[in-house]
């Protein structure tokens, strides 16, 4: 009988908890250990940061779905792995043993990379916005809706080293309709100087244009 802990329940962790479970004999446990004890679906970020959605709408508990299946969950974060013990200690000092281990913590964020970048909440400089969890996003919901009362350039862009670009280029396609719905679109500027026109007009055809305005404004401009 074998015990699988799986470090990270986000979107490479949580399917493959399921799909572990259901593909190995019932007398091997699978416990997953999570640094929050809610999932989040971080492409949907974009969409909080302009308010498209609400937290609730991006994230769930993660206990019910796991343990609903016979998956053990402990929502605590790692902090060291002690490969030779095959043992785990997480937040607080606790242990916990394991016969396999499967890492999908996702990326760390290294705002420190680039003086100044990323918000200060999360140890950034706090001189930029982040959409990368849900929290950032949040963030620069409440920030965001400032510049909409007077918006000026935007510089949108990924740091040196970033492996995810997607969301450089999909977030002008949320802004441009909210922005234009509030009526500023005169002084709002182009967002972003798109190394791949194909991906930008794509994205400005697609999802951004067709989700309904959070802006007061909204109504009155259209
Ligand atoms: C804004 C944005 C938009 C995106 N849009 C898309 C898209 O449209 N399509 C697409 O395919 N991809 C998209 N991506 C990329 C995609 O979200 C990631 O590739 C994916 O989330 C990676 O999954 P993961 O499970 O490796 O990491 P994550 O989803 O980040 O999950 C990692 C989990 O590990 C936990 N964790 C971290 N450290 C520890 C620790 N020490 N102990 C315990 N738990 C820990 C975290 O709390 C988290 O729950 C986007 C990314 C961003 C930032």
């Amino acid at each position: 009988m074998a015990h699988i802990v799986i470090m990270g329940a986000g979107i490479g962790g949580m399917p493959a908890a399921y799909e572990m479970r259901e593909l190995l004999e019932k007398e091997h446990s699978i416990t997953v250990v999570n640094s929050t004890d809610y999932f989040q679906f971080v492409p949907s970020n974009p969409w909080i940061a302009v308010g498209w959605r609400e937290r609730e709408q991006i994230t769930v508990p993660i206990a019910p779905y796991l343990e609903r299946k016979g998956i053990k969950f402990i929502p605590k974060a790692v902090t060291a792995i002690d490969a030779t013990a095959n043992r785990l200690t997480l937040d607080g000092g606790d242990t916990l043993d394991y016969d396999y281990l499967v890492i999908t913590t996702g990326p760390k964020l290294s705002f420190n990379e680039v003086p100044g970048a990323g918000p200060a909440t999360s140890g950034g400089g706090g001189f930029t916005h982040s959409i990368c969890s849900v929290d950032h996003a949040q963030e620069f919901f409440a920030d965001y809706k400032k510049f909409l009362e007077n918006p000026g350039p935007v510089v949108i862009g990924a740091m040196p080293g970033a492996s995810c670009f997607g969301p450089a280029y999909s977030s002008p396609s949320s802004w441009t309709p909210t922005c234009a719905s509030a009526n500023c679109a005169t002084r709002c500027q182009s967002p972003t100087s798109p190394a791949s026109p194909t991906l930008a007009t794509w994205d400005w055809a697609g999802w951004g244009t067709a989700s309904p305005c959070w802006n007061p404004k909204c109504a009155a401009a259209t």
